[in-house]
This record gives structure tokens, sequence and C-alpha cells, in this order.
């Protein structure tokens, strides 16, 4: 299956035609982004954390310390819901009002169940690593098991995902268009910056490859 099912609650109601269900698509997105939103409840307060995260395959991976309060919740099967959001620009309208931003964002649902598995908790670990800079976790001293034991892992199936994406030049009605006032795109993106080095460093390491 080359899609992800629409179910009711990932039916995109408003500008529909955003939408994408496609799994290719939904992994760029996620494989991208550095950053996830995951929203959860517990006992009727609800939260929106940040956090690093991995795709391997179809599934998600979160990590953290095992008191940290909202993976304490994902493991006991609290239900959650995992966005990421890419900006790629602002949109300047004519119009004050159709002033937009161009995007790429995925929305996932689901429950997580925590992972115990030493070898797998060992590949997730590396994974998260390797999203900084491609190889780095066979650079790094690598985590020992006391690490790994004493970090929370849960995964999240992908399963019920949408994506939504706005490309594209600002839209005004046509009597706008000739208002007086510049209308365009200003694209935005993402931008390593050159490293710096910790004091100290021995010479002779080179600083980990630029990620794509
Ligand atoms: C940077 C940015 C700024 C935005 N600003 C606004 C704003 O100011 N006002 C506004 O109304 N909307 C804004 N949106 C769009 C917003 O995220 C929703 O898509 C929109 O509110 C429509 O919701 P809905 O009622 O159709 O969807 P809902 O009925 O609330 O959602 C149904 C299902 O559709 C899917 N879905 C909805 N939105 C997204 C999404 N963004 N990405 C992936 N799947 C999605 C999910 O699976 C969700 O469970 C913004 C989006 C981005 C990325």
């Amino acid at each position: 299956m080359t899609s992800y099912t629409p179910t009711p609650r990932t039916t995109l109601h408003r500008r529909a035609h955003r939408g994408s269900y496609d799994r290719a698509t939904v992994h760029a997105i996620l494989d991208e982004a550095l950053v996830a939103h995951v929203g959860f409840a517990v006992e009727g307060n609800q939260m929106v954390l940040p956090m690093t995260f991995v795709r391997i395959d179809e599934r998600v991976y979160l990590h953290g310390a095992p008191s940290n309060h909202m993976l304490k919740a994902l493991a006991g099967g609290a239900p959650l819901c995992l966005t990421v959001t890419l900006l790629d620009a602002l949109v300047f309208s004519r119009a004050a009002s159709h002033h937009s931003m161009n995007y790429r964002c995925v929305v996932a649902l689901g429950q997580a169940r925590e992972v115990r598995d030493l070898a797998e908790k060992k590949r997730v670990f590396d994974a998260l690593v390797d999203r900084m800079a491609p190889g780095r976790s066979q650079q790094a001293r690598p985590a020992t098991e006391a690490e790994m034991v004493a970090t929370r892992l849960v995964v999240l199936d992908l399963e019920e995902v949408s994506a939504k994406i706005r490309t594209g030049a600002p839209f005004d009605e046509e009597p706008d268009q000739s208002w007086p006032c510049w209308s365009g795109l200003i694209p935005l993106a993402l931008e390593a910056k050159a490293p710096v080095p910790v004091e100290g460093l021995a010479p002779g390491h080179e600083p980990p490859g630029a990620r794509k």
C-alpha cells in the first residue's frame, strides 16, 4: 500500500485538496523535520511538548528520562497526536486577509508502546544520533547498556496519518490584484551555520558532515 487509509479522524475538512496520505510524502516530511510536537492528556490535563524523534520504516520513536511525565503516560497507553511542521515561505498577498505560509506538515494519531528490547533500543539510539549527521553514531562513544536501560523509548506505529501541504504563490481576488503593495513569497529555510568546536578540542577532528 503506497498510501495511508484516511479515517474519520484524519479526514481533512478545510482546504482538503492540500491533504495527502501518500506514505513517501509523509516519510519525507518526517525525515526532514528535527522536532515533533506531541499532544497527549493525562488525568484531564492536556499538554503539547516538543521532542526529538526518528522514523524507521513505519514507526516513529520518542525517547527520554523514565521520569518524563509524557513518556510515562505514553508507555501506559495514553492516546497521542504527533505533529511536525516545515515552513517553506511567508506568503504576502495584497489583501491582509490572504496572508499565509507555505508549509509541509504531518499529523499522526495513535497509541504508543514502550520498547524494552536492547538491540532495538541500540538501533534507534544510533538512528537518532545519525539524524544530526550521517555516520555520527560510529564516531561518538557508544551508549552503554546502563544508559540504554536508563532511557525510556516509546514507539508509535504510523497507521492513522495525514499530511497537508501548501505551495505556490499568494492568492488575491481579482479586485485586489491592483492594490499598491508588494506581493510575493519570502522563502524560508533552516540553515546550518559554521561549526563551533568545543574549547580544548584535540586537533585532527573534523566536524560532522552537514545534515542533508
Ligand atoms: C504554519 C501553519 C499555519 C496555519 N495557520 C492556520 C490558521 O491561522 N488558521 C487556520 O484555520 N488554519 C491554519 N493552518 C491549517 C491548520 O493546521 C488546519 O489544517 C486547519 O485549521 C484546518 O483544519 P480542519 O478543520 O480542516 O481539520 P480538522 O478537522 O481539525 O482535522 C481533521 C484531521 O485533518 C488532518 N489535518 C488537519 N490539519 C492538518 C495539518 N496541518 N497537517 C496534517 N494533517 C492535518 C488531521 O489528520 C486531523 O486529525 C495552519 C497550518 C500551518 C502548517
